[in-house]
Parts: structure tokens; sequence; C-alpha cells
């Protein structure tokens, strides 16, 4: 079968609720209804709810007073957005395996263009089946996933058989996909549409796929016309797009008594640069130039640069960068503040990101620890061993030196 785009919808199933029974064992198998906005949750709203709190009718954006009296036993929590953050970064980075093309629409919801990684990874199937179990065994979260050759078709796939779903639309399928759904299925069709439609006697897609035009510009005004008839067939070119390259990764920390001890100085920029590291191999970026920021007591502020000759992300190579910077710039003083960041940020290349058993060790390295950090958090084993400057191994890159003084205050 040939796929002229492939695209996977992935969603998972009652999110923020599944975290919690995740990390508390004692409520699985039980209603949970994560709530917001209400002090003792009184005139909240449910922000969501578990699939056993479903059975009695609760629903997300139902106030929270209902929902109780709807499901009395529910156990009724606070929303923690960011233990639903860490979730989501773990699932999307899990996605980011399949493909670099990844567009989060929220904490449990992306595109993914999986257009180019068929020939290497399978069919869309396949690669959709892949990820939903790979999401359920690394993440033990349930997702769905819609399969097509757009993102509206994608969406209104991975919606139609939750949870756990697996919906598959083949290329040339979808306005008869879409037929036989009612209106409302359809992504950005608002009760005010729906409403007029009706008015025509229309109640599924198929339908208004089929409305002359003349008619649907009389009822809903020309351009709703176009787009509700060209999406009612499953047509939507719109792109995948990854979320916007920053300009610069930083990481610092202020020391709660200031330092004078090397080894100290020197453990705090190897952890400042796993972070930063990490962050720039989740985005697939690579950076050019690294940067020391150095606080002293009387808080004069140094920066210093140096630029590589090719872009890095690996964390030794960042970490070695910035302790030659503190090298040159620190005079012994006791120090406040300690950070690395980078900037010059630029894609990697796709090579490196396919193709990582051909990776140098210390990439291949880099990329497991990254998967054990996004499971266990602090807990994953980091790096050992200060590298002594000595033994540092540049691998003939020399820095050059952009020095540059900033004297800030404060
Ligand atoms: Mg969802």
């Amino acid at each position: 079968m040939h796929w002229p785009r492939a695209i996977i919808h992935v969603d998972l199933d009652a999110f923020y609720a599944s975290v919690e029974q995740l990390r508390r064992p004692e409520l699985r198998g039980r209603p949970v209804i994560v709530g917001s906005g209400g002090e003792g949750y009184r005139r909240g709203v449910v922000s969501a709810a578990s699939y056993e709190a479903r059975r009695y009718g609760v629903h997300s954006a139902m106030p929270l007073g209902r929902a109780r009296r709807l499901c009395p036993q529910a156990v009724v929590l606070p929303v923690d957005f960011s233990a639903y953050r860490q979730a989501s970064k773990e699932v999307f980075a899990l996605a980011r395996e399949l493909t670099p093309q990844v567009e989060p629409l929220s904490l449990d919801e992306a595109y993914l263009d999986v257009t180019g990684s068929i020939r290497r990874m399978g069919s869309p199937e396949q690669m959709a089946v892949g990820l939903r179990d790979r999401i359920a065994s690394v993440c033990h979260l349930d997702a769905s996933c819609g399969v097509a050759t757009s993102k509206l078709v994608a969406k209104v796939a991975s919606d139609l058989e939750k949870p756990r779903g697996m919906v598959v639309v083949p290329p040339g399928q979808e306005a008869a996909f879409l037929a036989p759904l009612p209106l409302r299925r359809l992504p950005g069709l608002g009760p005010a549409s729906e409403r007029a439609l009706a008015a025509l006697g229309i109640s599924t897609l198929g339908e208004l796929a089929s409305m002359p035009q003349a008619t649907l510009r009389r009822r809903l005004g020309e351009h709703a016309a176009i787009s509700l008839g060209e999406r009612a067939r499953g047509i939507d070119g719109s792109a995948v797009t990854r979320p916007e390259r920053p300009k610069s990764i930083s990481r610092e920390e202020t020391f709660s008594a200031d330092v004078a001890a090397r080894a100290e100085l020197q453990s705090l920029l190897r952890d400042c640069a796993a972070d930063v590291g990490r962050q720039l191999r989740h985005g697939h970026w690579t950076a050019r130039t690294a940067t020391l920021k150095l606080r002293y007591s009387d808080f004069t502020t140094l920066t210093r640069q140096a630029t590589w000759p090719a872009p890095q992300d690996g964390d030794m190579a960042l970490a070695q960068a910035a302790m030659r910077l503190l090298d040159d710039t620190w005079d012994g003083q006791p120090v406040r503040l300690l950070g690395m960041g980078v900037s010059g940020i630029v894609d990697a290349a796709q090579l490196d990101l396919f193709d990582r058993s051909a990776a140098p060790r210390d990439t291949r390295l880099d990329h497991a620890l990254d998967s054990l950090r996004d499971r266990f958090g602090n807990a994953a084993p980091r790096r050992g061993g200060a590298p002594s400057l000595r033994d540092l191994d540049f691998r003939g890159e020399d820095l050059r030196r952009d020095a540059e003084d900033e004297d800030a205050h404060g």
C-alpha cells in the first residue's frame, strides 16, 4: 500500500486519571476524578475521569458537584500538572523514536508524521501498534492511535475506539471512512454549525460532503462552506510541525553556601551539562556554542563562550567545554552561582537520529542514560567519575574562544 503521507495521532486514554492510578496503586480499578478550580472541589470542574468513573456518566468539563452526585464513591483528586508533564515527556520521547516530526497538541496528544520512517520501521500501522505497546510497557499507560494520510482523519480515527483503540484509514478511504459519522466527530465543527446543518437535514459527514457548495455557502458563509465541505471529505493538507527550536538552553544553580572547591564546581557543571544535553537530544538538536556563567559572592557575574568546530549534543562534550571555560575564568574566589548553557542550536543530522548504532559510543551512552532518566528521574544512574581536565579527550576539536565579559549585578 502506498502512503503519500502517513500521520499517526496518538491520544492517551483518561490521561490525568491514569497517572494518578499509576502512582497510587490502591486507586487502580476504582473510579477516579481529577478536578480543578474549586476549593474543596465544590465549585470546580472535572479535568479527567477514569473509565471506572465514566461508567457512571462522569465526563470532563462537567461540574464537580454533579460528578460527585453521579458517582459518590469516586476518589476526587486535585490536578498535578508537574506529574502529568513528566509522564507526557516520557510518552513523547517514545513517539520520537519513530520520527523527529512530532507535534504535541497537549500533554496527552500528538501528531507524528511517519512518512519518512516507513522504509526503516515498517508500515504506519505497525509503527502505531508498536508505539501503543511501548507506551503500555514503558510508561504503563493506555493510548489510542489513529492512522491516516492527514492530521484531520488521524485525529477522528484515534477517538473512535477508545480506550486502547487502533483505527487505520487506508489512503483513498478517507471520505468513505468519515461518511457515516455524525457531524460532531469532525474537529472544528461547533454546535452553531451543527444546528445550521441540522436545519438543512444534514446529520452525517457524508451528507455534509455531498451537499452542493452553493447551499452550504448560503447557510454558513463562504469560508465555512469551503473548509467544512473539504474537511467532511477528509481533505486536510496541514503539516505536522515540530515545536520551535529554542535560541538557547541553559541550566544554572545558586549554591546554598558559596563554594570554593573545584571538585564541587565541576560536579555541578557535569549535572548542568547532563540536563542541557538531555534537552538537546530530546528536541533532536545540537549546539554550536557553549556558555559558562559564574557569579562570585560579591555578585560580579562573568560569562564565557566557546564555539565547537562541529555542533555537539553529548553530555561529555558539554561538560568538557564548561570545565575548560571554568578553568579560564575562575580565580579561586568563592562562587555563588554557576551554570552552563548552549546556543547556536541547529537540527541534529538525520543520520544521528536514526542510526544510533553507528553513533560514537558516547552518544549511545547518552541516549541510554536519557531513557533511564526518563523512567526513573533523578534516581537514575549518572555518568560516574569526574573526568579530570588532564584526561579530557577533545578529539582534535580545539575550542575557539569567544571570550566575552558581562558585568551584571544582582
Ligand atoms: Mg486523551
